[in-house]
């Protein structure tokens, strides 16, 4: 008998961001392969006989290769287990569902792809600009900072040109680093940008800013997502909360 492998996205971190078809899937599942970025709060929703595996990397170590996870997923659903992988977000964005999704396909194991909501739409939601706006944004692209070894730089100038709105994952917190490749690629120094830090979550903090004065910006806890494009102006700085952070509201036990 074959079990099958769901490939879950958890969303931005406010477990009330699941969609109702993750948590019915984490609530049958026999196993959970998660990564670092799934909140906790969202983990205590697994009842206690769940298998869990954190396979994400911790202060950016990596505790599992991309082959291991693969051949955990692989060998669990081939003994007839349900398998959740899952993933900060989008399950298809930014988190090499593409390999995993291979590796299934090649050992002939049944998938199916839940999505989440990703966080450039979390992060637009918590500052509440829209990416995509009439005559000022008329499109949004989702690009990635860091790279990995061997792949071709974000080609700044190209994706600057268009107008859209970009949001870039993983930006580091070299935010002058960021600062003059947005400048070297003819952008106008003045172009709004803003930071979201922990994004849905309670400690969540926006900062806004400009191409020029983004390299004066603290660095901010991860995860962060930076926005590029004039929608940010319509953002204002938040900080957390002081003293103790807001607690999520806890989510019906439905069964
Ligand atoms: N699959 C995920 C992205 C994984 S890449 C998704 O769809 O969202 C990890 C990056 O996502 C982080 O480095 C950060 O840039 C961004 N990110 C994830 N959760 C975030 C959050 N709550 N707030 C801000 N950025 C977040």
């Amino acid at each position: 008998m074959s079990g099958r492998v769901y490939l879950v996205g958890a969303g931005p971190g406010d477990p009330e961001l699941l969609t109702l078809k993750a948590l019915r899937i984490l609530r049958s599942a026999d196993v959970v392969l998660h990564d670092d970025l799934v909140a906790p709060e969202i983990l205590q929703l697994l009842p206690p006989t769940v298998r869990v595996h954190n396979v994400g990397k911790r202060c950016g170590v990596k505790i599992m290769l991309q082959q291991e996870i693969n051949a955990l997923m692989v060998g669990y659903a081939g003994s007839g287990l349900a398998v959740v992988r899952l993933k900060g977000g989008d399950p298809m964005i930014f988190g090499r569902a593409g390999e995993e999704i291979a590796a299934l396909r090649a050992a002939n194991i049944s998938f199916e792809i839940v999505p989440g909501v990703t966080a450039a739409i979390g992060a637009a939601a918590a500052a509440e600009i829209t990416l995509t706006q009439r005559h000022i944004a008329p499109a949004v692209a989702l690009v990635t900072y860091a790279r990995a070894g061997g792949e071709p730089a974000t080609n700044w100038r190209a994706l600057l040109a268009s107008g859209a709105t970009v949001a870039v994952y993983m930006p580091g917190d070299d935010y002058g680093r960021i600062s003059r490749d947005l400048r070297d690629a003819g952008l106008d120094p003045e172009t709004a940008c803003l930071l979201v830090s922990c994004a849905t979550t309670p400690a969540e903090q926006i900062r806004t800013s400009t191409v020029e004065r983004l390299a004066d910006v603290p660095p901010l806890p991860s995860p962060t997502l930076l926005v590029i494009g004039s929608v940010a102006r319509q953002a204002a700085d938040r900080a957390p909360a002081p003293g103790q952070a807001a607690a999520f509201p806890a989510i019906q036990q439905f069964s």
